[in-house]
């Protein structure tokens, strides 16, 4: 969640935002850019934590926040020349955990299939290679983007979040809905079929009072629906493919 800003201050993390190279890669140790902005803002965050701002950077944010320039802390890392992610799809193994770290959907595929980065996409964090349990992601040198490059990054990054959220609630309702069916069900009326219900019930309202509240994605409606229809097509034919022997339904655990 965002900090609470007042008006001056919400004014400036606009500005400081506007700098920042939206790589969204979590080095400054803040969730993404905006929150990083925010902190600086209410001068609870030096101006020197973002590696992929570098030196150029710094300046920028020293002009903005009135701080004098001072080098990079590298504690936080290394400025480092762009790089993008590149699946080794022969090792892919389909476990969806990249998709799951990408923080502007930038890698595409669907359970049990291997999966590719949109480069056009990647803004070179590094967030997917972590998790991957099969280390077939590598970051490969490439020509640096151009600056406006980030206000479309920013935009990705904000429809990423809204995209969450609205997943996080679809599942609530999903597992709500699944658990009032069975609730009057003759087949689950023992007592401890009953109480797993209940439970299952109180998850989801949990889970839906948990939700924040939707963003509205800024970025272009046309790009957002051919990549949500490309989303569908990926997520049908593995619906097609069936789910391998021994796979268990996890929404309503
Ligand atoms: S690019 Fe990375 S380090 Fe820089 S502000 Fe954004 S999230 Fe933080
Ligand atoms: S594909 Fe990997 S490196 Fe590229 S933006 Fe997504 S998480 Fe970051
Ligand atoms: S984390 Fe690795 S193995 Fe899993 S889907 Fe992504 S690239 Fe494939």
């Amino acid at each position: 969640m965002s900090a609470i800003l007042n008006d001056a201050q919400g004014r400036l993390a606009d500005q400081i935002d506007a700098v920042l190279p939206q790589t969204q890669c979590k080095q400054c140790e803040y969730p993404d850019c905006r929150r990083y902005a925010e902190a600086m803002a209410v001068g609870e965050a030096a101006i020197n934590q973002c590696p992929p701002g570098g030196e150029e950077g710094i300046a920028k944010l020293a002009r903005i926040t009135g701080h004098p320039i001072i080098p990079l802390n590298p504690a936080h890392g290394v400025t480092q020349p762009f790089a993008l992610a590149v699946i080794d799809e022969a090792v892919c193994i389909g476990c969806t955990l990249c998709i799951q770290a990408c923080p502007v959907d930038a890698i595409l595929g669907a359970a049990k299939q291997m999966h590719t980065v949109i480069a056009s996409e990647c803004t070179g964090c590094e967030l997917c290679i972590a998790p991957c349990p099969v280390d077939c992601i590598t970051m490969e040198l490439a020509a640096a983007p151009p600056p406006e490059r980030a206000d479309h990054w920013r935009a990705r990054h904000r429809f990423h979040l809204f995209r969450v959220e609205r997943d996080k609630r679809e599942r609530a309702e999903r597992l709500k809905a699944k658990a009032l069916a069975k609730l009057d069900d003759p087949q689950f009326q023992a007592p401890d079929k009953q109480a797993k219900i209940q439970a299952a019930l109180a998850r989801a309202a949990a889970r839906q009072a948990e939700s924040a509240p939707a963003l509205e994605p800024t970025v272009d409606p046309k790009a957002l629906a051919r990549q949500e229809k490309l989303r569908e097509i990926l997520a049908r034919a593995a619906a097609r493919r069936g789910p391998p022997a021994g796979e268990t339904d996890h929404e309503d655990e």
